[in-house]
């Protein structure tokens, strides 16, 4: 294999663990984003209910001015007819009299409605507020898992920075350039080895004389179908070898 592939080889292990970590940022940080639309969208709701609430009220006060109007109206009319002698003059009054007592009537039918209607938007209100304080009281853990989760992840990733770039100092700048345009683009390994004359990054078979120029390691050999670089990895059948060796070695001992 090309030396300097091998020291690329060595970046694109930072940069994959890298990759997964902003990826797993990003899921927190939407999972954390949801938890706070929801209590948002909880508050605008108990806003709107507190206007509701307001201009019931508001029409409340209306109707109980115009109630005790009434009121005050009647009993005006009554002191003016002990005052009366004449029995048409009386008749007159007492017409106005029961005309005012129905409205009046009327008025605090509507104003029990109103009340009642008060009473139930207030319960909604309660109960709206209580759903709220049991998510911002239930979501509290997670978020603090969450935000711990960022912060690890974020030390995390600086540490992989810096062990990144004390690599990139020594590594081939041509080859290095390619590399990360190639990243860049499949945000996913583009150095990959070329197993069985098939590619490993998109799974399509190559030419014996591909194999050959990968083999040979003298220069980048790009992949045809999907512009990764191919190395070629002798040691492989070895490391499996090597590894059965200890197995059977260890089932022995036992
Ligand atoms: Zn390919």
């Amino acid at each position: 294999m090309l030396s300097s592939l091998k020291e690329i080889l060595e970046i694109q292990e930072f940069d994959i663990k890298m990759i997964q970590l902003i990826l797993l940022k990003r899921e927190r940080r939407k999972e954390l984003n949801l938890i706070h639309a929801n209590q948002e969208s909880l508050r605008q709701k108990i806003a709107d209910q507190n206007g509701v609430i307001l201009e019931i009220k508001k029409l409340i006060r209306l109707m109980e001015g115009e109630h005790s109007e009434i009121q005050t109206k009647i009993k005006k009319l009554e002191a003016q007819q002990y005052a009366i002698k004449k029995v048409d003059e009386y008749n007159a009054i007492m017409h106005e009299i029961s005309a005012a007592d129905r409205e009046r009537l009327s008025k605090e039918l509507r104003l029990s409605d109103f009340y009642d209607r008060l009473n139930n938007e207030e319960e909604l209100q309660k109960k709206l507020q209580s759903t709220l304080d049991t998510a911002i009281e239930s979501s509290l853990a997670v978020e603090n898992e969450i935000n711990e989760s960022i912060l690890q992840i974020n030390a995390e990733g600086r540490s992989l920075k810096s062990a990144r770039d004390e690599l990139v100092k020594n590594v081939d700048s041509t080859i290095f350039a390619t590399y990360e345009r190639l990243l860049n683009n499949k945000k996913n390994r583009v150095v990959v080895p070329l197993e069985n004359r098939c590619c490993s990054g998109c799974h399509i078979m190559l030419t014996a004389q591909h194999e050959n120029l990968v083999r040979k390691g003298e220069r980048i050999v790009f992949c045809e179908h999907c512009s990764r670089i191919h190395y070629w990895q002798e040691s492989k059948g070895l490391e499996d070898s090597v590894i059965a060796t200890k197995q059977r070695r260890r089932r022995t001992v036992k």
